[in-house]
């Protein structure tokens, strides 16, 4: 790849002016879009609604931790996520590629270390092209990942957070059997594999707030033996 393709859009989460000046101008030299977000709270919102093809993602926000953002921003979307850190932030660095970053750039950098990475992101998507959409629809249901909101017939439902966890996990394996063991690593930790318990407990809160009938559920199905499946579109399951 050598001149990129127009119509990238990268969004620089980066509350240091200078910094954040920097790399939007950079990125516009090679001819892609960028938007700046100050804030993690408003890089959220961006991710949501400009759906990026990069996120790059400085740690040290001032409302938010930035490993906060990229473990939320994950619960719902697969965009390359590159981290800017300080030499300092060293532990910072290994939390937030835990989380779910897929690159790092350690300050200082320059502006073609910057675009390499970019461009080696760029690569590995066209390979696996693996996005959500932030807002999932089945029968009643909407649910806005971005925005942490699930509807009902259009009136608000409240989950707890481990609740959401475990919806999150199901939307994002959508239509696919998930085993009772991954749902339990990804929602309780590794400690909890052995709990299918916690699963039945909140399987049946999922199904009390979002089924029509919790007894004869249509999305929150059970794979007897194996784990469960969240039926969103029939037409994709064989
Ligand atoms: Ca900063």
């Amino acid at each position: 790849m050598s001149k990129l393709e127009p119509g990238i859009n990268i969004l620089v989460v980066e509350d240091e002016p200078q910094i954040r000046k920097f790399l939007l101008m950079a990125i516009q030299a090679e001819q892609f879009n960028a938007f700046p977000a100050e804030t993690g709270e408003r890089g959220l919102i961006e991710v949501g609604t400009r759906k990026p093809d990069i996120v790059i993602m400085d740690l040290g926000l001032p409302d938010m931790d930035g490993v906060e953002v990229i473990r939320q921003i994950r619960t719902w979307s697969n965009v390359p996520i590159i981290v800017l850190s300080a030499r300092t932030q060293e532990h910072e660095k290994i939390e937030a590629l835990d989380a779910g970053a897929d690159d790092f750039l350690t300050k200082p950098f320059g502006a073609g270390e910057l675009l390499a990475r970019i461009r080696a992101q760029l690569r590995r998507r066209a390979v696996s092209p693996d996005s959500v959409n932030s807002v999932v629809r089945f029968g009643n249901i909407k649910i806005d990942l971005a925005k942490r909101q699930i509807y009902r017939d259009g009136i608000q439902v409240q989950l707890t957070p481990t609740e959401y966890r475990l919806l999150t996990v199901l939307v994002r394996e959508a239509n696919r059997v998930v085993s009772q063991r991954q749902l339990l690593k990804e929602v309780w930790g590794p400690n909890a594999v052995e709990s299918s318990h916690y699963l039945r407990i909140y399987m049946g809160h999922l199904r009390n707030k979002l089924e029509d009938n919790p007894t004869q559920p249509q999305y929150f199905i059970t794979e007897l033996g194996v784990g469960y499946r969240l039926l969103i579109n029939p037409d994709e399951v064989h």
